[in-house]
């Protein structure tokens, strides 16, 4: 993956600038430096100058980065410059690996036991669980998933059940103190540490009595990189391993800030400032990364943050192409477009999909990328996410539709029977599959038989009560499921299961750091499920299962080494790709609502600064695009551009618009070829006709393609809704 292109150590390839910070003697150093000016470059080309010239003992020398991915993209950076044997020896990675590291190597300097063991969010889930009931209190109102959230955020606050117990009044807050005590016990006596306590603990090695700090004279250098989305803890593990020796070394970017909510943010530079009166500042002000173009949208989109030093990048890079700004009709559109421009451009040698960077805002955007790319039979990698059909959420309720359509299937039985938990447990589990097994039947069969004990011959599954009353709930949303997709379009089941099974709340409870992405994810499947409307019910089901299928299939045999990536901007960090495609540059997007809705000018200017990473992600092209639609579970609703982009002056971007009266494309001076012969639409119908369908009435033809050799018309109904019908199958008729 294109990251950051370093050379074996040429000092004389570095500008003045960045040389001077490379070859920087004893004491701190602060760059303060846009994206692209070669941070990161610096911190790797100073660990290997340290190491290579200055015969510094590189197990001696410490660097933090962000991610798991930037340490091995570091470390093998470093390896080329200074060999593997020397690299290995190094200390990079991010702040929980190396406490780990610190903490396996000396754990009874920290009092852990010598083989401790790392519980993960799931274990810790278990473990509030456990010590909740153990203490009599009910699960349902001190939820395990909160009470962990809320254990962790105090304990990061570096405070101890029994201070926090002595801050605190409100009652629910007091028996939070006694979970957590518990909690803590448990933990301890199954020697088991979690992620803060790999952090906090860390930090005590290194702030502990002088016979305790081993570690605390270890480093002769610390660096860290991203240093803007460092928060309190993990400034003082930067101060704990840098204190003895005074080389501290950080680079950031407050404008790329975009961690905030987690509590870091640009603060930290102040703070660093103020607690090294004496250090060296440098400034980087040329950028490597992007054509000026590129630079000029990034620059006018920062422009209007209030009170920011006006900052401005400068190119070295050769002039290139102004960055496109694309309206589109709506979403599938979109994702049309971005694959068409890199086929395009694969065919005509300019980028390899390999080097095309899809950012966007929210992970559920990622469905209609997913699909295009598919379609095209070109691969593609998600960084951070799992692709979408794969998500949690959505394999959870697309087994409750193969249920619905055969109830025979046992993996998707498994999936359901506890998602949301029913209480049917290992044992009763055990006793239904050992019975169907017996009894040559399904799963559902053997709940059934489960359920209704006294109805029949045949000696019943032995489940609990508990669990018999799990599965009977179970039976009859499947039931009225299957009534519902018999007798209404398949989005209309989807939403009683959604509804139903109280999945919102079950991901809230089970996922409450990124419920919000789910959720938006579970919308997201509502809108696949809405394009099957214009088939027959059970048509409908099959076609559906069979699609989601195919999406799900691995396909070993592509290429990995030339797919597309994609991203949200927050995982974007760091990265650099020659082209980047951002989407959705719409209010509501970026700004996402959230931000809008709560009116809170830091949010926002949070949002700006994604837009800001985003773009400075391009180094040759980019294209921003953004819809007139977009099709939420309601109505569809028309979209405004971003208002960061419409602060941007026009003369910066090659614009295009669509022309709303016809649906067809303005401004078109410069227009794609479609690959599909798109346009090459059927006589009978074009965008602008009225039509009657004789589900959803009157509406206009706002779109229309060919899909897969039949012709897709896509009609906005005056009842708002938008449909993507097919024209051989669709009860459509000209008015
Ligand atoms: P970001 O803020 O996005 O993390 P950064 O400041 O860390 O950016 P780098 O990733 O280190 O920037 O550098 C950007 C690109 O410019 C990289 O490909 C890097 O190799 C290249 N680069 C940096 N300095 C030079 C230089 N002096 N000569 C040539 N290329 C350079
Ligand atoms: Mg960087």
């Amino acid at each position: 993956m294109p990251m950051t292109h370093d050379d074996p150590l040429d000092l004389s390839a570095l500008n003045p600038e960045q040389f001077a910070a490379v070859t920087h003697g004893a004491g701190p150093l602060l760059i303060v430096a846009g994206p692209g000016s070669g941070k990161t470059r610096v911190i790797t080309h100073r660990i290997a100058w340290l190491v290579r010239d200055q015969g510094v003992d590189p197990g001696r020398i410490l660097g933090v980065t962000f991610t798991n991915r930037a340490a091995r993209e570091m470390v093998s950076r470093l390896r080329d410059l200074i060999g593997g044997l020397q690299a290995r020896q190094l200390w990079v990675g991010t702040f929980h690996q190396l406490c780990v590291r610190m903490l396996r190597i000396r754990p009874e300097l920290a009092k852990i036991p010598n083989r401790f063991v790392i519980v993960d969010e799931n274990d810790q889930r278990q473990i509030v669980r456990r010590v909740t009931t153990g203490l009599r209190l009910d699960p349902r109102v001190y939820l395990p998933k909160e009470t962990q959230r809320e254990i962790s955020s105090h304990k990061r606050a570096r405070l101890t059940p029994a201070q926090f117990a002595d801050q605190t009044q409100t009652e629910y807050d007091i028996v939070l103190a006694r979970i957590w005590e518990a909690y803590e016990a448990e933990k301890h006596a199954a020697g088991a540490l979690d992620f803060d306590d790999i952090l906090i603990v860390g930090y005590r090695l290194l702030a502990g009595p002088a016979s305790a700090r081993l570690f605390h004279k270890k480093f002769l250098h610390t660096l860290v990189d991203e240093f803007q989305d460092v928060d309190d803890l993990q400034y003082d593990l930067v101060r704990g391993w840098s204190e003895a020796s005074g080389n501290v070394a950080v680079v950031g970017d407050p404008d790329q800030a975009i961690y905030s909510w987690r509590g870091a943010g640009a603060h930290i530079i102040d703070r660093f400032r103020e607690d090294h009166p004496t250090l060296s500042e440098v400034e980087l002000n040329t950028n490597y990364r992007s054509t000026q173009e590129i630079l000029d949208v990034a620059n006018a989109v920062m422009l209007p943050t209030p009170g920011r030093k006006p900052r401005e990048l400068v190119a070295v890079a050769p002039n290139g192409d102004k960055p496109r700004l694309e309206q589109l009709l709506n979403e599938g559109d979109e994702s049309r477009f971005v694959v068409e421009q890199i086929t395009t451009e694969e065919r005509h040698g300019t980028h390899q999909p390999r080097e095309v960077l899809v950012l966007y805002r929210t992970h559920a955007q990622s469905r209609t990328v997913e699909e295009a790319l598919l379609r095209e039979s070109i691969g593609y990698r998600i960084i951070g996410a799992p692709r979408f059909y794969e998500r949690e959420e959505i394999r959870d309720l697309i087994a409750y539709l193969r249920l619905i359509w055969n109830s025979a299937d046992q993996v998707a039985f498994l999936r359901v029977v506890n998602t949301p938990r029913r209480g049917v447990g290992k044992k009763s589990l055990l006793a239904l599959t050992q019975w169907a097994a017996e009894h040559d039947r399904n799963l559902i069969e053997a709940a059934m038989f489960a359920v209704d004990r006294d109805a029949s011959s045949i000696s019943p599954p032995s489940v609990t009560r508990r669990a018999a009353n799990g599965l009977r709930r179970l039976l009859e949303v499947l039931d009225r499921a299957r009534e519902i997709q018999q007798e209404q379009p398949l989005a209309a089941a989807l939403k009683y299961v959604i509804e139903e099974i109280q999945i919102r709340e079950h991901i809230r409870r089970v996922h409450p750091e990124d419920a919000e992405d789910r959720w938006e994810n579970i919308q997201e499947l509502l809108i696949v499920a809405e394009r099957y409307s214009d088939l027959p019910p059970s048509a409908a089901l099959e076609a559906f299962l069979t699609d989601v299928a195919l999406f799900s299939e691995v396909r070993e045999s592509e290429d990995e080494h030339n797919w597309v990536t994609l991203a949200t901007i927050h995982r974007a960090k760091g990265l650099e790709f020659p082209a980047v495609f951002v989407i959705g540059c719409e209010d509501g997007l970026l700004p996402h609502a959230r931000s809008i809705s709560e009116d809170n000018t830091d949010q926002i200017e949070e949002e700006r600064r994604l837009l800001y990473v985003a773009i400075t992600r391009a180094e040759r092209f980019l294209y921003l695009t953004h819809t007139v639609t977009r099709t939420n579970s309601g109505p569809a609703r028309i979209r405004e551009l971003s208002a960061f982009l419409t602060e941007v002056p026009d003369a910066l971007l090659k614009i295009r618009a669509v022309d709303p009266q016809s649906g067809n494309r303005g401004r078109a001076a410069e227009r794609v070829p479609r690959l599909n012969g798109a346009e090459s639409s059927p006589d009978t119908t074009v965008p602008g006709d009225r039509v009657e369908h004789q589900t959803f009435g009157r509406g206009t033809v706002i779109d229309v393609r060919d899909r897969n050799g039949d012709t897709e018309i896509t009609v906005q109904f005056d009842t708002g809704n938008t449909k993507h019908l097919r024209a051989s199958l669709a009860p459509l008729a000209k008015l």
